[in-house]
């Protein structure tokens, strides 16, 4: 009888000791002697390793030379208890066919530290490491995890599309789509491009964000959520920002924006509680990577434990401030007045930028905060105006390290309202008249909000780079691979 392949992962937690298995993966290393020698294996399944054991006189040494790290195998053999190698299960081996060679001096991925910066030239490979293989079955986790979040509570996912011929969306740069030639592209007589001939007849570009989109969906089916890659021609060359990255947009007809900020924080927080109960092999070597990294800093500037950090956002309510209250603790703060801000805090008005945002939740608040009534002047056309007139019922989520991981809003319901601010800010309203609909006919309060996908893993892997937790990172100058 053919004995049936079992995962690493199967056979660590395996209680058929004694019996004969099968495996397939990985060379991690090996080390040994003349008598004995012991393949560390990995399928991807766990971050362990399953250790097998090769009695040196049962298996060809033309064979084991092939053996090497990175190169593919297949074992047989008898599954036991282990005494030695620090997991309690390995394999006695009958038999190993080495099925993929990977020559020692050509394979990029040697048994040593790579520095990440190497890791992402050779992001074909780099799944093959400890770190890689930890960062993307978190990253897997969390997208199953918010499926089932929505599903649970009564959300509908809801696929809006990646091309657009709308360019307000309100959130960046949008990379063009279309098939006309670059070099030649028919033209008006004013000179400019005649995208009537393009191949949706208008312009078209990729998608900033499915809200608009989402919005729509929300005022019939009543909950619904996007899921999907978004685009931004930005040229921010940070660790926080991506030309393409995942972003998940629930929108909820009828929640104002207390329910948003509830929303949000639960959804949250059964993310990072998912994670915790789910990813703990994973969330432990990330970790322990992390505390070596940072083990030649001083005390203070130690970053906290990453599942101490993790379970410390789960046991703290959001703080709930005000942008203006905002503003007055940052341009009163010791960091603004001696002049460590790299942008000075000047007054009621200006943007926040990172270094601002987390100010406000590392050092002042401790701990995540929600920031409301920003001004409008800073935000998209569609938040709902405050009675106040200068501010809309904007909410960001702000986290330690990462500063905004959710942008969002209460929507302006009111067609007058809504109709004259789009004039206001040069927004096309014929255009968007399929946007309008929605506020002329059956228009009721709803809200929602986009949490960067990748943005959530920075925080949840404790990476620092957002290039990697995404597997190819698309930014400026660079889509290799
Ligand atoms: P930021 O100010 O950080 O550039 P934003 O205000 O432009 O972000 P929104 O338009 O509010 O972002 O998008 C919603 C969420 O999408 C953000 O809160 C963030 O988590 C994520 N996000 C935005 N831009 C990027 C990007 N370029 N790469 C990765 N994630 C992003
Ligand atoms: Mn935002």
């Amino acid at each position: 009888m053919k004995t049936s392949r079992m995962s690493v992962k199967e056979l660590l937690q395996s209680e058929d000791c004694g019996k004969e298995v099968e495996v397939k993966g990985w060379v991690r290393t090996k080390r040994g002697n003349k008598q004995v020698n012991f393949i560390a294996l990995n399928d991807g399944s766990t971050i362990n390793n399953i250790q097998v054991v090769v009695d040196m006189e049962k298996v060809a040494e033309e064979v084991m030379k092939k053996v090497t790290t990175g190169a593919a195998v297949h074992v047989e053999g008898l599954l036991v208890e282990s005494t030695g190698s620090g997991q309690a299960r390995e394999i006695q081996a009958k038999e190993v066919i080495v099925t993929g060679e990977a020559d020692p001096e050509k394979y990029p991925i040697q048994p040593k530290k790579h520095s990440l910066e190497f890791l992402r030239e050779v992001a074909h490979l780099r799944f093959r490491t400890n770190i890689f293989g930890a960062v993307f079955r978190i990253r897997h986790a969390m997208a199953f995890a918010i499926h089932q979040y929505f599903n649970d509570h009564g959300f509908y996912y809801l696929h809006t599309p990646l091309i657009t011929a709308s360019d307000c969306e309100g959130a960046g740069e949008m990379f063009r789509v279309t098939t006309l030639d670059p070099k030649n592209p028919p033209l008006l007589e004013d000179g400019s491009v005649d995208f009537r001939q393009d191949f949706f007849g208008k312009s078209t570009n990729l998608t900033v964000s499915g809200q608009l989109e989402g919005e729509l969906g929300a005022m019939s089916l009543g909950k619904i959520y996007t899921f999907g890659p978004t685009f931004r021609a930005e040229n921010s060359n940070t660790t926080r920002h991506l030309s393409e990255f995942w972003m998940i947009e629930p929108e909820v007809a009828f929640n104002d924006l207390e329910d948003n900020m509830d929303l949000a924080e639960d959804f949250l927080k059964y993310l990072i509680r998912y994670a915790l109960e789910h990813c703990m092999d994973d969330l432990l070597f990330l970790s322990k990577r992390l505390q070596e990294e940072e083990k030649d800093k001083k005390a203070e500037e130690r970053s906290m434990e990453l599942i101490e950090k993790l379970q410390f956002v789960l046991n703290h309510d959001f703080e709930r401030v005000t942008y203006t209250e905002a503003i007055d603790i940052l341009k009163n703060s010791k960091q603004n007045k001696n002049g460590k801000f790299q942008y000075p805090v000047t007054g009621w008005g200006v943007d926040l930028q990172s270094e601002h945002e987390r100010y406000l939740v590392e050092k002042h608040f401790k701990k995540p905060v929600i920031l409301t009534g920003y001004p409008k002047e800073i935000k998209a056309f569609y938040m709902k105006q405050n009675p106040d007139g200068k501010t809309v019922a904007a909410m960001d989520v702000l986290f330690p390290q990462i500063g905004e991981i959710i942008g969002g809003s209460q929507r302006e319901e009111d067609y007058n309202k809504l109709v004259t601010r789009m004039q206001e800010v040069g927004i096309p309203v014929s255009a968007m008249s399929w946007y309008l609909d929605t506020r002329r006919f059956g228009s009721a309060e709803h809200s929602g909000f986009g949490l960067g996908f990748e943005r959530l893993l920075l925080f949840v892997t404790g990476m620092g780079n957002i290039r990697d937790v995404i597997p190819f990172p698309r930014t400026p100058k660079n889509a290799e691979f």
